[in-house]
């Protein structure tokens, strides 16, 4: 196997894995979920029958318990990442007479982002508690579908809002429950979504900043050098002009980490700005992650007998009162409870 079908390899897993766990942390009754039980029922056949308990208590307190875990993990990307941006491609720019704004631009936007991200770990995502659950109810009106009145908690002991949900990671009901995110360690809710956005805006933006520096580096790597007007000679010792996969395994062999990096931030830049479209299209038209997905389940009765592809959706979207009013509903909550620390 050649280098360039292992880098592709590489890229696809890289893909792959930056999805799973990032639809994973948001939806845990989603596709990824069974994607995981699959895994699990996979893996039962591999693992010794003395392993395979510690190994499902692992991924259950992994996954459906609130952990650090993730943070570490994120924090250790991060670090892993700048420390090879700020070690080789910030030197090697300079040399090149880069734009220094240009390059200090990455660390302005970690620092907004790591503001928003600890403001959304932090923040109470409106938790639903005995005390403040009549200011909750008044919130938003039952749409008899999906949210029925007098429904109570049996966990909680509260009367369930519109528009709540129970965590079972974080044992608490949460007003205008999102979801739970295993990244930030907390609920998205009511009160900390604004901050969930703008974390995902920024982290977006610092992935794809990163990006643009570091292709914009190579580019001007190759262009200084004149390479792409060079040839080189096969194995059967033929002469060939310099084409475009030549010059990725070339830079991969003189700048391994650099690449590979790059391969990784154009990945997660792609991922990260497609759930941002999504995340945005829901802000506009006001709904939840966890009323989007459910909404699906919601079928015309006429339909029960048609394929599922062919059967009609009933559940209407009652929240959504305009673009510009459900985006400052984000923004200012509906709600007067005050927020408080969980
Ligand atoms: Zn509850
Ligand atoms: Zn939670």
């Amino acid at each position: 196997m050649d280098f360039l079908s292992l880098f592709i390899i590489y890229l696809l897993l890289v893909l792959a894995s930056i999805v799973l766990v990032c639809i994973y942390s948001g939806r845990k009754e989603s596709f990824p979920a069974r994607g995981l039980s699959c895994i699990t029922q996979i893996s039962s056949f591999i693992i010794p029958t003395w392993l395979q308990r510690p190994t499902q208590r692992m991924l259950h307190r992994l996954f459906h318990t609130r952990s650090c875990l993730f943070i570490v993990l994120h924090l250790a990307l991060q670090v892993t990442i700048f420390g090879e941006y700020s070690w080789e491609i910030f030197g090697y720019c300079q040399e090149l007479e880069f734009d220094t704004h240009y390059l200090l631009l990455p660390y302005v936007l970690l620092a907004v982002n790591m503001g928003f991200f600890i403001l959304c770990s932090v923040t109470n995502p409106g938790t639903v508690t005995q005390s403040n659950q009549e200011s909750f109810l008044k919130a938003y009106a039952y749409d008899g579908v999906m949210f029925q009145k007098n429904i109570m908690c049996p966990t909680c002991n509260v009367e369930k809002p519109a528009r709540s949900k129970h965590c079972s990671v974080c044992n608490s009901c949460v007003h205008r429950f999102d979801h739970h995110c295993v990244w930030v360690n907390n609920c998205i809710g009511a009160f900390n979504i604004r901050y969930f956005l703008l974390y995902l805006f920024t982290v977006t933006a610092l992935a794809a900043d990163l990006a643009f520096v570091t292709a914009a580096f190579l580019i001007q790597v190759v262009l200084l050098s004149n390479m792409m007007l060079g040839s080189y000679i096969d194995d059967q010792g033929q002469e060939h002009a310099i084409d475009i996969l030549f010059l990725i395994q070339h830079l991969f062999l003189t700048f391994p980490r650099i690449v590979f990096m790059l391969g990784f931030v154009v990945v997660l830049s792609l991922v990260l700005g497609a759930y941002c479209c999504f995340s945005l299209y829901l802000a506009l038209t006001n709904q939840t992650s966890n009323e989007w997905y459910k909404s699906r389940r919601y079928e015309c009765s006429c339909c029960r007998a048609l394929e599922p592809h062919d059967r009609h959706i009933v559940y209407r979207n009652v929240y959504s009162q305009g673009v510009w009013v459900n985006l400052k509903e984000i923004f200012k909550p509906t709600s007067s409870e005050k927020k408080k620390k969980t």
